[in-house]
C-alpha cells in the first residue's frame, strides 16, 4: 500500500493508473477503522482495480462543542488495517492540505435537502462539513465508483443527492451495516462507551426492531410508536435525540402507504452520540 500526505503526489498516481485504463474505487473515512470500514474496502476492491482509502478527520463537520479533538487518531493500526484489507493507496492529508486557504474562508457545497433534520437537526452545520470535504475528496480522486455505509443512512442519502444534482461522474454505493456480536453497530465513538453503560446501549437497535415488527404487524400509528420507542431509550438510561419512521428516500416523515420505510434513531450516552437505522419494505 502506498501512503499519501499531498494531493498532487495522489493525483500523479492516479493520473497514470487513470491513463492505463484501471477502475478506480474510494472509500473515505476519519480513521480509528474498524471491520465496518474494512468490509466497504472490501467491497471496493471486489469491483475496482485500484481502491484508494481516505483517513481526515473533517474539522468543517463537527460542531463547535463536538469531539473534533478527541476523536481517536489510531494511524499506525489503521495502516495495518488497511494493507490487510487490499487497500492500494491511502490518502492521510493535514488540515492545511486540505484547507490551504483556512476553514472560515472555505468554499462550500451545500445540499438543502435532508440536512435540517434528523441528524442535522441536532448537529446544524455537519452535512455541509461533509458534502463539501467529500466534494474536495472526490475531485481530489476522481473516483469511479465511491463506497459509503449504510450504518450512516441520512450521509449517504444526502450524498447521492448531492452527486446527482451536481452530475458528479461518481457511482455512489451503499455498504450493509457492521455490527457487533450483541448487535450494536460498530462505530469509531463506541470507544467513548462506558463499560457500565456497554450492556444497555443494544437497547437503540432492539427499539427500532420493535418498531419494525409493529408496522410488519399492521400498526400504522407512527407518531405513537416513535414515541413508545424513544420511552424504551429512555427507559434504559439514555438521552433521546430522535427515533423517526420515514420514507426511505426523502426521509420524510413516512406517510401510511409509504412501502419502503426506514426507521431511524439516535439517543446520547454519558460521552457518546449513538446512531442506527433499519429499512423494510411492506408488501
Ligand atoms: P467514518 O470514519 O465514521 O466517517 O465512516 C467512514 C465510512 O464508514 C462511512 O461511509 C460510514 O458510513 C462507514 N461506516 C462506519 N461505521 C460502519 C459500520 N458499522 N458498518 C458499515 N459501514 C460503516
Amino acid at each position: 500500500m502506498k501512503v499519501f500526505h499531498t494531493v498532487s503526489g495522489l493525483r500523479d498516481d492516479l493520473n497514470k493508473d487513470r491513463r492505463r485504463g484501471l477502475r478506480i474505487g474510494f472509500v473515505p473515512t476519519m480513521g480509528n477503522l474498524h471491520q465496518g470500514h474494512l468490509a466497504l474496502v472490501k467491497q471496493a476492491r471486489e469491483t475496482n482495480d485500484i481502491v484508494v482509502c481516505s483517513i481526515f478527520v473533517n474539522a468543517l463537520q463537527f460542531g463547535l462543542n463536538e469531539d473534533w479533538d478527541k476523536y481517536p487518531r489510531t494511524y499506525e493500526s489503521d495502516c495495518e488495517k488497511l494493507r490487510e484489507s487490499g487497500c492500494d493507496y491511502l490518502f492521510h492529508p493535514d488540515d492545511i492540505e486540505m484547507y490551504p486557504n483556512g476553514l472560515d474562508t472555505q468554499s462550500r457545497v451545500i445540499c438543502p435537502t435532508m440536512t435540517d433534520m434528523l441528524c442535522g437537526a441536532s448537529r446544524p452545520g455537519h452535512f455541509e462539513g461533509v458534502t463539501t470535504v467529500v466534494s474536495k475528496l472526490f475531485n481530489i480522486v476522481q473516483p469511479d465508483e465511491a463506497v459509503f455505509g449504510i450504518k450512516d443512512y441520512q450521509q449517504l442519502a444526502v450524498i447521492r443527492r448531492m452527486a446527482e444534482d451536481l452530475c458528479m461522474p461518481v457511482q455512489i454505493s451503499a455498504a450493509p451495516i457492521h455490527r457487533e456480536a450483541d448487535g450494536l453497530a460498530m462505530s469509531s465513538r463506541n470507544s467513548y462507551i462506558t463499560d457500565e453503560e456497554r450492556p444497555r446501549v443494544t437497547v437503540l437497535k432492539q427499539s427500532l426492531e420493535w418498531i419494525a415488527e409493529q408496522i410488519q404487524d399492521g400498526s400504522r400509528d407512527f407518531s405513537k410508536l416513535e414515541q413508545s420507542a424513544g420511552q424504551q431509550l429512555i427507559d434504559a438510561g439514555f438521552a433521546l435525540d430522535y427515533i423517526t419512521i420515514s420514507n426511505s428516500k426523502t426521509l420524510e416523515p413516512a406517510a401510511d402507504d409509504d412501502i419502503e420505510i426506514t426507521i431511524l434513531g439516535a439517543m446520547f450516552t454519558e460521552k457518546a452520540r449513538l446512531i442506527d437505522n433499519l429499512s423494510i419494505v411492506l408488501n
